[in-house]
């Protein structure tokens, strides 16, 4: 079995992941970093963006796992000591020694960018948002094909399902169950009056509906996809839907997810 890991640089991911490497060394697991069959990525929830958006060309192929520093995350369920265990069941995983784990797999994000400039796409693991850099964001919101709203406001979050929980939940989002194909659209400080009215409520579009965001005005955006920054001076619109691929995680044991949403927010 072939493996990378990506850590979060700081000085506890960057110890954790020598140790890794030891191990895994240890256990014949073997570092591939340009075709890995794994990506563990140790830090945070945040860092499994990172290692989403660096592996993006091979999401098909490859699974993921996270190992987490500090609080237990969405992505990010074994713990620093818990290293030689996980690296124990993958090592018995390439001998065919057990049975193969379980393989989770969660809706992504496809977006295309239009701008006047030129076009570009995207996925994103989390969400992206589309925000006013000097002012009121003016944008219109079509759902298949047929206007649904003129928004204004500060901006528009679209989630997946594993985002929902990330900055859709401040948005005052529903949190949904990654097996649900499904993308959801929040509102960022909408402006609502006797002129300017908006929906107010998030949106949960299901997989073969489209959401397209046309900006109606001359305007500096901000288009954010999961941790990277975009600046848009020109652009036409955003067009979105769940995408045809998905992330794959490998869970060696369970993980579920509303014990995930009550750890994280409740207990
Ligand atoms: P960051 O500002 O350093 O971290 C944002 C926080 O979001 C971290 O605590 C991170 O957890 C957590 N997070 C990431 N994905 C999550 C998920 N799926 N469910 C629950 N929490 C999650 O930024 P970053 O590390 O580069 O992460 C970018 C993400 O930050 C964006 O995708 C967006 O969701 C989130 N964000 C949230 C807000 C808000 O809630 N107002 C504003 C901007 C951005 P870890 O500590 O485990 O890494």
């Amino acid at each position: 079995m072939k493996y990378f890991v990506l850590d979060r640089g700081d000085e506890i991911s960057v110890e954790l992941s020598e140790l890794f490497h030891r191990l895994a060394a240890e256990n014949g697991l073997e570092l591939d970093e340009k075709s890995p069959d794994i990506v563990v990525s140790i830090g945070g929830d945040g860092t499994m963006l990172h290692a989403f958006h660096t592996f993006i060309d091979q999401i098909p192929s490859i699974a993921f796992v996270g190992i987490h520093t500090g609080h237990l995350g969405f992505y990010a369920d074994w713990k620093a000591d818990e290293i030689p265990e996980l690296i124990h069941m993958m090592s018995n995983q390439a001998k065919g020694e057990t049975i193969e784990p379980r393989v989770v797999q969660y809706p992504l994000i496809h977006l295309e960018i239009c701008k006047r400039s030129g076009n570009s796409s995207y996925i994103c693991l989390n969400e992206f948002t589309l925000k006013g850099v000097d002012g009121t964001v003016v944008a219109q919101v079509d759902i298949n094909d047929q206007m649904f709203e003129m928004f204004r406001g500060d901006g528009i979050c679209v989630s997946t399902p594993s985002g929902s929980t990330a900055y859709n939940k401040s948005l005052g989002g529903a949190m949904l169950h990654p097996s649900i194909e499904a993308l959801q659209v929040t509102e960022i400080a909408s402006i609502n009056n006797r002129v300017f009215r908006t929906l107010g409520s998030p949106l949960v579009l299901p997989k073969h509906h489209r959401c397209d965001i046309y900006s109606r005005k001359e305007q500096n955006l901000l288009l954010t996809i999961d941790h990277v920054n975009l600046p848009m001076d020109d652009l036409i619109s955003v067009s979105c839907q769940v995408a045809e691929r998905k992330i794959s995680f490998v869970r060696y044991r369970p993980f579920p997810f509303w014990t995930r949403v009550r750890n994280a927010f409740l207990d």
